[in-house]
């Protein structure tokens, strides 16, 4: 059965594939047989192609501002992939911003940021690719959710709303696409050591804080969501719809 998990001939566009998370999942994805498309903002993408080409996989940089681009220029941006890779498979809507300050304080700018990266790009980028993937009669989507897709969080109130609206996303396109063969899940990730968490780490108090609370013992790592994205974006899961996953080391079982 292990063949289930096999992704060769699939074809993943996978977001903010530049570095932490997503660059994980794309290297797992290419790993399982994918050839990758990854989209980043301004970072160089060479890292991550170096080690999709390793194993022997396409890799095509795509530089998109997912902050600025429409849902037009994200319908554009699917329509080059379908046509440079011949199909999609697999989309990971992994990119993500988060912006830290008293909900007192919270500036306009700084909720519209995160509202469009985390949510509504995900939304049209989901709406090109599922165009797609309704064609071909199969597909596998894989948004990113977080602990706040189910708690508060702590000065992230827009981080929050849109992790928030990413799981309930999840499970609305998941209800009308399921009848397509589109699979629609979410990751949820513990606290992981990446970019994204660097304030977290650099504070003393709150990494000791978090660290107690997680019953792995440990902050999670890019690697450790590799299993569960090949999962997703495998045959293994074809009757796996609008499910949030947790891997978190425990943190929402305490
Ligand atoms: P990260 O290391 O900060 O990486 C963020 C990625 O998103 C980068 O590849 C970045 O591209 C891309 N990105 C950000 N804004 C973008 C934009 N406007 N347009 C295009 N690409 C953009 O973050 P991470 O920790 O790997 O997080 C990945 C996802 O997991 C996010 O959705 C995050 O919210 C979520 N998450 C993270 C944690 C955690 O503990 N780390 C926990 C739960 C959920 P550039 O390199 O070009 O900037």
């Amino acid at each position: 059965m292990l063949n289930t998990f096999r992704l060769e001939g699939r074809v993943a566009l996978v977001t903010g594939a530049s570095r932490g998370l997503g660059q994980a999942m794309a290297v797992a994805l290419a790993e399982a047989g994918a050839d990758i498309v990854g989209l980043f903002r301004t970072r160089d993408g060479s890292e991550t192609c170096a080690q999709v080409e390793a194993q022997g996989r396409r890799f095509l940089p795509l530089a998109v501002d997912l902050l600025t681009a429409s849902a037009q220029d994200l319908r554009a941006a699917v329509a080059h992939v379908a046509r440079e890779m011949g199909r999609l498979d697999i989309l990971v809507n992994n990119a993500g911003e988060i912006r830290r300050a008293p909900a007192l304080e919270f500036s306009e700018a700084d909720w519209d940021a995160v509202m469009q990266v985390n949510l509504k790009a995900l939304f049209f980028l989901s709406q090109a690719a599922g165009e797609v993937m309704k064609a071909q009669g199969k597909g596998k989507i894989i948004n990113i959710a977080s602990m706040l897709s189910f708690q508060g969080g702590i000065l992230v109130p827009s981080y929050t709303a849109s992790k928030s609206a990413v799981a309930g996303l999840t499970r609305a396109l998941a209800n009308e696409w399921a009848a397509l063969g589109i699979n629609v899940n979410a990751i949820a990730p513990g606290y992981m050591a990446t970019d994204n968490t660097i304030a977290l780490r650099n504070d003393p108090a709150r990494y000791r804080s978090i660290l107690e609370r997680i019953p792995a013992q440990r902050w999670g790592t890019p690697d450790d969501l590799k299993g569960i994205a090949v999962f997703l974006a495998s045959d293994a899961s074809d009757y796996m719809h609008g499910a949030i996953v947790p891997v978190d080391g425990g943190w929402l079982a305490r």
